[in-house]
């Protein structure tokens, strides 16, 4: 059958308390979600006046000036990247990622480095890590400090890339005011801060100028989108570097809301970011998430988790051997987790589980501590019966 892909591949099937993670495919989408992609999926579409759309729908949601989809937060790094290197200038926009002689030098506190400013470095950038982060190494109480930023912003940086977590050092607004007072704009990696809700337009508020969060993460929406929101000639830029341009330039008409034609002296060759192409499907299904997110807000969306949560409580709480409790993630809106303490053993539990069929994904991060966490948001009700089957199938082996 056409429609069963799954099922005539023969994977194996995962049920995922990881959270969304986008090696296990990321988000569930909610029917709702679905249908609007299915819709999407049969039209054609002018792509660029679907951007300006959803740029409407973003900034409501956030506060920004203007937003695009991006096929995830890591593709969002990559075109804001590009946006701040290239401007509105169309010989960059084409050299990109060939950056020498330009300004091409990101300024990064060292505690931010992650695996996922490979996307800044993608296009074209140079990251200039600054500072010492003494207090995660316990060997001091200091994390990088904002004059560290400022005196290392010259004539070569073009942007700071700011990784907010909620121990972010130094502080957001701090790192703003010496970015702007050096001309330079701020570029915040905030993929997985949602929810709570109150984060959408968190940074905005506090001055970043370019935002990123994923799409499939708190969202709920499809794993291959993110949100790039922001000041509009930055956002605009980003669009120009991932839109497919394959026009004439009489022909091209963008949208007038984010890009005047007359400020181009010919229409852009495919940007950088045309790699990270994003579909309608995926456009249409971020924003019927985002609209779903924003409107459920953070006590409702607990109340659902909270549901999932009590039903694996109930269920685990019956395995014998098993210490639960629920626990509250106090980085996403205190969205209830469950914890099973099972000491020692439990990082050799947890791959008996994803061994199982079908195979458990716990969160095994502090399985050296005793605990394996489950997460309730890619979960249904009726998973909690048979994950608490696994683990007493998996605790019966390991006493033999
Ligand atoms: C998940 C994550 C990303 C990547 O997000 P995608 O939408 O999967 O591209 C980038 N940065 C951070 C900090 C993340 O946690």
């Amino acid at each position: 059958m056409a429609t069963d892909i799954i099922g005539r591949l023969q994977l194996s099937r995962v049920i995922n308390a990881t959270g969304t993670v986008t090696r296990l495919g990321a988000s569930a989408l909610d029917s709702q979600v679905i249908a609007a992609m299915g819709a999407a999926a049969q039209l054609s579409v002018d792509m660029a006046q679907l951007q300006a759309g959803a740029s409407q729908i973003i900034a409501q949601c956030t506060g920004a000036e203007a937003g695009v989809v991006t096929a995830g937060a890591m593709a969002g790094l990559l075109a804001g990247t590009a946006a701040c290197l290239a401007g509105f200038d169309p010989i960059k926009m084409a050299r990109l990622p060939d950056t020498e002689g330009m300004r091409n030098e990101f300024i990064v506190a060292r505690s931010h480095r992650n695996s996922y400013d490979h996307g800044v470095r993608a296009a074209g950038a140079r990251l200039v890590e600054v500072g010492l982060p003494d207090r995660l190494t316990a060997c001091g109480v200091r994390d990088t400090e904002a004059w560290e930023i400022a005196s290392a912003i010259g004539e070569r940086t073009a942007g700071i890339l700011y990784l907010a977590r909620a121990d972010s050092r130094p502080a957001l607004e701090e790192v703003v005011r010496v970015a702007h007072a050096g001309g330079v704009p701020v570029l915040v990696d905030a993929a997985a801060e949602l929810p709570p809700a109150s984060n959408l337009r968190r940074f905005i508020e506090a001055g970043a100028d370019l935002v990123v969060f994923s799409g499939g993460k708190g969202v709920g929406g499809p794993s291959a989108s993110g949100i790039l929101c922001g000041r509009r000639h930055l956002v605009a830029s980003a669009l120009l570097q991932q839109l497919d341009l394959d026009y004439l330039y009489a022909d091209w008409e963008p949208p007038a809301v984010l890009i005047d034609k007359r400020e181009f002296p010919g229409v852009p060759r495919h940007g950088i970011a045309r790699s990270c192409k994003v579909g309608k499907e995926q456009i249409v299904g971020l924003l019927s998430a985002l609209l779903r997110f924003t409107q459920e807000g953070d006590i409702e969306r607990n109340r659902r988790f909270a549901a999932v949560a009590g039903a694996l409580c109930d269920a685990l709480g019956e395995v014998p051997g098993l210490k639960v409790r629920t626990i509250a993630d106090a980085a996403h809106a205190d969205m209830p987790l469950v914890a099973v303490d099972i000491a020692p053993g439990a990082a050799a539990l947890a791959a008996r589980l994803r061994a199982a069929t079908p195979s458990i994904h716990v969160d095994a991060t502090n399985a050296d501590a005793g605990t394996l966490v489950l997460v309730p948001t890619c979960l249904r009700i009726d998973d909690a019966e048979i994950i608490a089957a696994a683990f007493a199938a998996a605790l019966g082996k390991s006493e033999r």
